[in-house]
């Protein structure tokens, strides 16, 4: 018998390839440009949630397949929870992840609290309606990078429990403790489950 199909909204192989395993060769996985899906996604929504279930539920209604879609943004406390769903384009639309650590560095020089949270969201379709799945990494942000593994925000994001930034974890590391290996864990005990 063939494996229930579930697309995921994302064009990265490695994402598509880390959730396959995840979910433990249950399910096959496959992104946007497998199903034909090959213009931007919407995700205009002013919530990490919202743009996660907009872009799952556009798959649904457009190709008619039950998909699920992900989403996370950065809190920081001194900012008053920004960037929050604007993390990537916090220092302009060229999603630099260079000129955005920069600029939040900036934003926290002189700050005493340094408290942040990653915080992902997954949305998933099905006959009940769209899901979502939460997980968080509480952390502080560096007064420098350090680190040169991962990606985006990560060699300046100190998760909490030690002293080293994500970006100076290897990845198996990072998983096991990350917002969005939270996330995908609470999706994958629900999927297995039954969905
Ligand atoms: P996306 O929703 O996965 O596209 O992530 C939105 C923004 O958050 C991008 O700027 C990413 O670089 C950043 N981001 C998401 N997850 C992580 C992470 O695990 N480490 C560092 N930055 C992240």
């Amino acid at each position: 018998m063939p494996l229930p199909r579930l697309v995921f909204a994302t064009r990265n192989p490695g994402k598509v390839k880390e959730i396959a395993e995840l979910l433990g060769g249950h399910f096959d996985v496959i992104g946007l440009d497998d199903i034909g899906c090959h213009e931007d996604v919407p995700e205009t929504a002013d919530t990490i949630e919202g743009n996660a279930i907009q872009k799952a539920e556009y798959v649904k209604e457009h190709y008619g397949v039950d998909c699920f879609a992900d989403d996370t943004g950065l809190e920081v406390n001194a900012l008053g929870g920004a960037p929050g769903v604007y993390t990537a384009r916090y220092a302009g639309p060229a999603k630099d992840a260079g000129a955005n650590m920069d600029k939040l560095i900036g934003a926290l020089e002189g700050q005493s609290d340094r408290g942040a949270r990653f915080k992902t969201v997954i949305a998933l379709t099905g006959a009940q309606g769209t899901q979502t799945f939460e997980g968080i990494c509480v952390g502080t942000i560096a007064a420098a990078k350090s680190g040169v593994d991962g990606f985006g925000y990560d060699p300046v994001f100190v998760p909490e429990g030690g002293t080293a930034t994500f970006a100076e974890m290897d990845a198996a590391t990072k998983n096991s403790i990350s917002h969005r290996g939270k996330a995908v864990r609470a999706m994958v005990a629900k999927l297995k489950n039954g969905g």
